[in-house]
């Protein structure tokens, strides 16, 4: 019975409310003047229910389609400006115990190489992340009992925000590590994670446990109340996604938003983002295996339908997607984007041999971080590395207010120019600086408060003469 208080999974992502919302859906998808009033409605900014977005996401008309594309374009604009918030990957080992047939490091793969690395490899990872540019990182780890226990992870997040490299460090480590117990949950807030990321996979659970036959994983309800207890546990920057191409889509959207509608109902905070990876070709895996694999178009769709449904959650993209696909989708809502990723354990120090390689998924977007910042300028959006939040303490439903009244912008804006511009005179190639310069001069203007302006020109300056770290 659905129920989106309830804290059990099959209540609030219930089958049968998932069926009748499709069913809706399809008899609604034509009905342009509900089409209509639905897109009137998401012009108020606060969102739409799973039923109502579900419409929309079927509705094939074409004109109606270009009016959510340019909604979303507005909304993004309004929330997030021309701001991109730039981060990496870390993947820290890829022993697995669980069988998850999509993934390279399931179980069974022989042929792949495992690698854990140890603290030492951290630190070399670590400078060289650092000595591209990054500040925020996002760590990744197979399951595994004995090889990567809590206090592993607990002792690289402990590595990581030790290393201080030149002006560089890494200032907010976000978790994507597999479901756990609210005392691991409790383990991670203490060591000051930023967001802790966990992908559903597939919200439709027959599907889910035939592509998890083995291991923990295996187990929907623990998998899919996993951010319950992560809230319990005091973490309340949760991030959500679904990989798709491993049900049909319409089903995974629908239930990603009831599950939005969950945290929400029960926690008071929906997530603080949601990822949307399609699955890619890797090793030991059959591309052919899963026939539910979107297009650009329909992904695009779902992005834009993201930004208007959910218009206060953050959106990740990843090096899955290729630059033409990014291009594309950072104007529909996008906020965050890695740069410069390898998806190995290891490879940031050192590219891996070829007979040693320990890869989750091929890179579309190959280029490097550098390249990556300087099309982003050149396409008029600011990166930026900004990690203040956390740092200020504005998480779960202190951002969200601080979001929903638009006060935030007052922090995003000089945080974005002030962190750009270390990039700029710590690790940007010429060209890209040059670029970069006018850009913060041109967006400075944009500042609301002729005070911050103030405050944020002056640390300008003071970065030029050397100091780091200043935040709003
Ligand atoms: Fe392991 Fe995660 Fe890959 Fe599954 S998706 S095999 S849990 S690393
Ligand atoms: Fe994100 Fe907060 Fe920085 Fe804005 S100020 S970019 S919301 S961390």
């Amino acid at each position: 019975m659905y129920n989106p208080k309830s804290l059990k999974a099959e209540e609030f992502i219930d089958n049968e409310e998932v069926l009748a919302t499709l069913a809706y859906a399809d008899e609604n998808k034509n009905n342009l003047e509900l089409v209509d009033a639905l897109i009137e409605k998401a012009k108020l900014r606060k969102g739409l229910t799973h039923r109502e977005a579900s419409v929309l996401l079927a509705c094939p008309d074409e004109e109606r389609i270009q009016k959510i594309y340019t909604l979303a374009e507005q909304i993004k604009k309004d929330f997030y400006g021309n701001r991109i918030v730039m981060f990496a990957p870390l993947y820290l080992s890829n022993y697995c115990v669980n069988g998850c047939i999509y993934c390279p490091y399931h179980l069974k793969n022989k042929h792949i190489a495992r690698k854990k690395l140890t603290q030492e490899d951290i630190v070399k990872e670590v400078t060289a992340l650092q000595d591209m540019g990054h500040k925020r990182l996002a760590i990744e780890a197979g399951e595994h009992p004995t090889m990567n226990p809590i206090e592993y992870i607990l002792e690289c997040i402990d590595t990581i925000y030790s290393i201080k490299h030149k002006n560089g460090a890494i200032r907010r480590v976000n978790v994507n590590i597999a479901a756990t117990t609210v005392e691991n949950y409790r383990k991670l807030k203490d060591a000051g994670i930023g967001t802790y990321i966990l992908f559903q996979e597939t919200y439709h659970k027959e599907s889910y446990e035939k592509l998890h036959p083995t291991g923990p994983k295996h187990d929907y309800a623990y998998h899919t109340e996993a951010m319950d207890r992560a809230m319990e546990g005091g973490i309340d920057d949760v991030g959500l996604g679904v990989l798709f191409g491993l049900e049909l889509y319409r089903y995974e959207f629908a239930a990603l938003l009831m599950h939005a509608e969950h945290l929400e109902a029960v926690h008071g905070v929906g997530p603080h983002t949601i990822s949307v990876p399609r699955i890619k070709r890797a090793d030991d895996i059959d591309p052919n295996a899963f026939d539910n694999s979107i297009s650009d178009e329909v992904f695009a769709k779902i992005c834009a339908l993201v930004r208007i449904c959910v218009p206060y959650t953050g959106m990740i993209i990843s090096t899955r997607e290729s630059k033409e696909v990014r291009g594309k989708v950072l104007r529909l809502g996008v906020s965050q984007l890695s740069g410069g990723s390898r998806t190995s354990v290891g490879g940031y120090d050192e590219p891996e041999p070829d007979d040693e390689r320990s890869e989750q998924f091929d890179v579309s977007d190959q280029r490097t971080l550098d390249e990556v910042v300087k099309w982003l300028m050149e396409l008029g959006y600011i990166p930026s590395f900004c990690t203040a939040c956390y740092r200020e303490g504005r998480t779960g439903d202190r951002f969200m207010q601080l979001c929903k009244s638009g006060q935030i912008q007052n922090c995003c804006q000089p945080n974005a120019l002030m962190t750009l511009k270390e990039y700029l005179m710590d690790y940007a190639a010429e060209e890209t600086k040059a670029i970069g310069e006018k850009l913060i001069e041109a967006e400075l203007k944009k500042i609301p408060k002729e005070k911050v302006r103030e405050i944020c020109i002056d640390h300008l300056e003071k970065i030029e003469e050397g100091i780091r770290d200043f935040r709003f």
